[in-house]
């Protein structure tokens, strides 16, 4: 895909996060990777209501600006941590969900309690012990908690999701936001219990196959 056709699939995602209240102003980053080379990314400081294709900026892999004025979003470390260890992720979105961004402000992390989550996300949906925000520390935290699954929720943050491209990863983040409001709905009348171990070792099988798959 052409770097200026990425630049309007950003600000399409950017303005559906916030009509869609998954996000708020200038919180929040989206980036695709469209080869080590050319990273795609959100800069710092506008909103998405206000951004615009030229006010994207483009990164190589080790954060150099190749295109754009302006300063790329200060997530970006993170984002560059997650591309440099995971060869099968093109596009990742941060951003302050709701649902999510209550499990953060307890640490909570989901165990695996539905089929959907082993099958689209790689299990457990864990907590990324808390750095300041744009920090190097926060991009090994979220790296090291996110291992091979998609999704990660930040500690007193929000929540990150990954995906094989960017309509994946939007996807990924509306399941993820889902699953949030289900557990917490489900702590709220019950205890909510996990997934059998056989269900899990054999669902676990199929979502690594499908990212190597995607990534051979
Ligand atoms: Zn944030």
């Amino acid at each position: 895909m052409s770097v200026d056709k990425v630049r309007g699939e950003i600000i399409n995602i950017g303005r559906f996060l916030i009509a869609r209240e998954l996000t708020v102003g200038s919180s929040g980053n989206i980036s695709v990777r469209v080869s080590d080379e050319k990273i795609v990314v959100t800069p710092s400081g506008i909103s998405f209501e206000a951004m615009s294709p030229e006010d994207l900026i483009v990164v190589d892999i080790h954060g150099n600006v190749v295109e754009g004025d302006r300063n790329p979003s200060i997530e970006l470390p993170m984002h560059l941590t997650i591309y440099r260890n995971r060869s099968d992720v093109n596009a990742i979105i941060h951003a302050h969900t709701i649902f999510c961004s209550a499990l953060a402000a307890t640490h909570t992390s989901i165990p695996p309690i539905l089929d959907e989550m082993v099958l689209y996300i790689g299990g457990e949906i864990s907590v990324a012990e808390y750095a300041l925000p744009g920090s190097e520390e926060l991009a090994r935290n979220t790296l090291k908690a996110l291992g091979n699954k998609k999704a990660v929720i930040l500690a007193n943050h929000g929540v990150v999701v990954c995906g094989r491209d960017l309509r994946d990863a939007l996807e990924v983040l509306l399941r993820v936001e889902r699953i949030a409001r289900i557990y917490i709905l489900a702590r709220l009348i019950g205890e909510p219990k996990r997934l059998p171990n056989e269900a899990i070792e054999h669902e676990m099988e199929m979502y690594e196959l499908l990212l190597l798959k995607q990534h051979p």
